[in-house]
């Protein structure tokens, strides 16, 4: 497995951090020489917006070296493509329908046989229902993987006050934020004066409107995996920097137990 071994010395306050309790060793020996079998492993990532999501995916993939795959940017694929796949998407879709869970499934089966997952793989977009997320542990199984879920927990005021700071200059698109990037003089673009705006999707009815949205979708699929995985982390993403948040769900992934 692609993991390199640096920082083992911060899981024990990761462990306390995230929550969770791993098992006894790590399977990754630090110092013997001997590393134990490790599993690849199917990383499912739960985030809320605002929750540092796509930043965390990111991470993961320079750090494990596997690839991210994007059900929605494989859907569209197909779609642009114009082939049978795509056609029967295009189809549901017209008929105000979802893509139905056995064509997801599938596609997730096709991809996840490709050799540049040997190693492991992140999955985002996907499990999106209980029946996908049945489903997912069926076909992780039998690709001789192991799912670790990781849920970003966040306090959505946190989230909401995060959001609405934001400002842009319509100018020249330059984005501030009330709490973390203000600009020299409050409302006005420190380059060119401009007077700044709040773009439409940080307004706070709409930041609620999707939360609420990403809560309904997303809950039961963590009730589901709290009942059924073994490696579920829940980290909590409110208040650390991305970075931090990082350390922490490597550390716990260093630790969590492949049994
Ligand atoms: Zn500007």
């Amino acid at each position: 497995m692609a993991v390199d071994n640096e920082m083992p010395a911060q899981a024990t306050s990761a462990q306390a951090a995230s929550g969770i309790r791993p098992a006894a060793a790590s399977p990754l020996q630090h110092g013997n020489g001997v590393v134990a079998p490790v599993k690849p492993r199917a990383i499912v990532l739960f985030g809320s917006p605002g929750s540092g999501k796509g930043t965390q995916s990111r991470y993961l993939v320079e750090w494990l070296h596997i690839p991210q795959i994007s059900t929605g940017d494989m859907l569209r694929d197909h779609i642009r493509r114009g082939d049978d796949i795509g056609i029967a998407i295009t189809d549901r879709m017209r008929a105000g329908s979802l893509v139905r869970d056995e064509l997801v499934n599938e596609l997730v089966r096709e991809r996840i046989a490709q050799p540049d997952c040997d190693n492991g793989f992140i999955l985002d977009g996907y499990p999106r229902t209980p029946a996908q997320a049945e489903e997912m542990l069926r076909l992780v199984a039998s690709r001789g993987a192991e799912e670790v879920v990781i849920h970003l927990v966040v306090d959505y005021n946190v989230i909401i006050s995060r959001m609405t700071g934001r400002r842009v200059c319509p100018k020249c698109g330059t984005l501030y934020n009330s709490v973390s990037r203000p600009p020299k003089i409050e409302g006005i673009c420190d380059l060119d004066g401009t007077p700044l705006v709040v773009r439409d999707d940080d307004r706070e009815e709409v930041v609620r409107r999707r939360l609420a949205e990403y809560e309904r979708q997303t809950q039961p699929l963590i009730d589901f995996f709290r009942a059924t995985s073994k490696r579920l982390i829940e980290v909590d993403a409110s208040h650390d920097k991305p970075e931090e948040v990082f350390r922490r769900i490597r550390a716990t992934l260093e630790n969590v137990s492949g049994k």
